[in-house]
C-alpha cells in the first residue's frame, strides 16, 4: 500500500489525537503532512515536533507568535485563521483530509478541501447536518469519496462493502441511550453538566458527550447516515443499544441483516476510513463474547428525549431546517455547559428556532451561511 499524506483538521481534539496514535502505529501507510488546531497551542507544538508535518495552523491568531517560534526552526510552516485553514487543505501533498472539528466551523475547509479533489475522512458530522445535499453533490461532481468516522457510519459502511450494487432496504443506527438512559423528563429537570459529561462507554470531547446525553447526537446521526448511503427518512430506524458493541446494521432487500461489532473504541474506525479499502493489523484490545453474555436492545424515547424527534422533523423538513437545528444546538449546548439553561430546556430553545427562523427549501451555500448566523443571533437574544 501506497503511504498516504494526512491533513487532520482539529488534531489536538479526541478524534485528532487518536488518530495520531493510529498514525504513529502504522508509519508504513501514514504520514502526517498537515496538522490544524483552534488554541490548544501547547499540544499543536508537541504533536509537530513529534510527527513534523509540512505546516500546521492555529485558528487563534493569538497564539501564532507562540507557535510560529516552537516550530520555525523545525522547518515547519505556520499559519494562521480561517482563510488559512481553506487553502492548506488544498495543499498537493495531501491525499486524505480528516475532518475532526467541532461543530459548523467544519463546513468550508470541508468544501475547501472537496473542491481541491481530496478525499474526506469526515469525522465532523455537523457538515453533512447542515449542507448534506450540496456536500454530496460536489463530492459526487470532484470524484471525491467521503469515509465516514463516526463509529455508527463507519459499521454501516463496513456492511456495505462488496454491497454496493445492492439496494439498501434499511439502515439501523444504535444508540448506547447515554447516561440518562431511562429517566423521565421531571428526573431531567435538575441534571448538571457533570452528570451529563459522564457518558457510560465513550470517551469523547464535550460538545458530542452533551449531544449524545440529549440524543442530538443520534438526531444528527440519522441526518448524517442520509446523506452519506442516500437513503430516504423512512429507511432510517434508531435502536438503543446500551453495551454499544453493536455499531449499527444494514438491512438489504433480502431481509438479511449485517452488524458490524466490536469493542467501543474510535481508533478502529479511524484506522478504517484513512486505511480503506485494506484492514491494517492492530493492536485495539479484541472483543470477548463471555465479557458481555446479554446485548440488549430498546426503543429510543422521542419524548423525553426530544431533540432526537426534532432531528427526525427537521431531517423530513429539509432545506436549511437541519442547518437550524444545528446551529440552535450548538448555542444550546453552549450555554447549557456554562450553567445558563437547564437540560430540558435546550430542546425548547432549538424548538422555537425552528418555529421562527425564515425557512428556505433549496438554499445555496451563502443561505446555509446566513441561516447559521442568523439563528445563532436568535438563539443567544432568545435565551
Ligand atoms: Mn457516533
Amino acid at each position: 500500500m501506497q503511504q498516504k499524506r494526512i491533513a487532520i483538521l482539529g488534531s489536538t481534539g479526541s478524534i485528532g489525537t487518536q488518530a495520531l496514535e493510529v498514525i504513529e502505529a502504522n508509519p508504513n501507510s501514514f504520514l502526517v503532512e498537515v496538522l490544524t488546531a483552534q488554541s490548544n497551542a501547547d499540544l499543536l507544538i508537541e504533536q509537530s515536533i513529534k510527527f513534523k508535518p509540512n505546516c500546521v495552523v492555529i485558528g487563534n491568531e493569538a497564539l501564532y507568535d507562540k507557535v510560529f517560534s516552537a516550530l520555525n526552526a523545525l522547518d515547519i510552516k505556520v499559519y494562521t485563521g480561517a482563510k488559512a485553514l481553506e487553502s492548506v487543505v488544498q495543499m498537493d501533498s495531501i491525499d486524505i483530509v480528516l475532518t475532526s472539528m467541532v461543530g459548523y466551523a467544519g463546513l468550508l475547509p470541508t468544501i475547501k478541501a472537496i473542491e481541491a479533489g481530496k478525499h474526506i475522512a469526515l469525522a465532523n458530522k455537523e457538515t453533512l447536518v447542515v449542507a448534506g445535499e450540496l456536500i454530496t453533490a460536489l463530492a459526487r461532481e470532484k470524484g471525491v469519496n467521503i469515509y465516514p468516522v463516526d463509529s455508527e457510519h463507519s459499521a454501516i459502511f463496513q456492511c456495505l462493502v462488496g454491497e454496493f450494487h445492492n439496494p439498501i432496504e434499511k439502515v439501523i443506527l444504535t444508540a448506547s441511550g447515554g447516561p440518562f438512559r431511562g429517566k423521565k423528563r421531571e428526573e431531567l429537570l435538575g441534571v448538571t453538566k457533570a452528570q451529563a459529561l459522564k457518558h457510560p462507554n465513550w470517551v469523547m470531547g464535550a460538545k458530542i458527550t452533551i449531544d449524545s446525553a440529549s440524543l442530538m447526537n443520534k438526531g444528527l446521526e440519522v441526518i448524517e447516515a442520509k446523506w452519506l448511503f442516500n437513503v430516504e427518512p423512512s429507511q432510517i430506524e434508531v435502536v438503543v443499544h446500551p453495551q454499544s458493541i453493536i455499531h449499527s446494521l444494514v438491512q438489504f432487500e433480502d431481509g438479511s441483516i449485517k452488524a458490524q461489532m466490536g469493542l467501543p473504541d474510535m481508533k478502529l474506525p479511524i484506522q478504517f476510513a484513512l486505511g480503506f479499502p485494506d484492514r491494517l493489523k492492530s493492536d485495539f484490545p479484541r472483543f470477548d463474547f463471555m465479557k458481555y453474555p446479554n446485548l440488549t436492545f430498546e426503543q429510543p424515547d422521542k419524548e423525553t428525549f426530544r431533540n432526537l424527534q426534532l432531528a427526525f422533523n427537521a431531517m423530513a423538513t429539509g432545506g436549511n431546517m437541519p442547518c437550524i437545528l444545528n446551529a440552535a444546538n450548538e448555542i444550546a449546548v453552549a450555554a447549557f455547559l456554562e450553567d445558563k439553561i437547564g437540560f430540558l430546556q435546550m430542546s425548547d430553545l432549538i424548538e422555537t428556532c425552528m418555529a421562527k427562523l425564515p425557512f428556505i427549501k433549496q438554499p445555496s451555500l451563502e443561505d446555509y451561511i446566513a441561516t447559521d448566523e442568523a439563528t445563532r443571533k436568535f438563539a443567544l437574544e432568545a435565551l
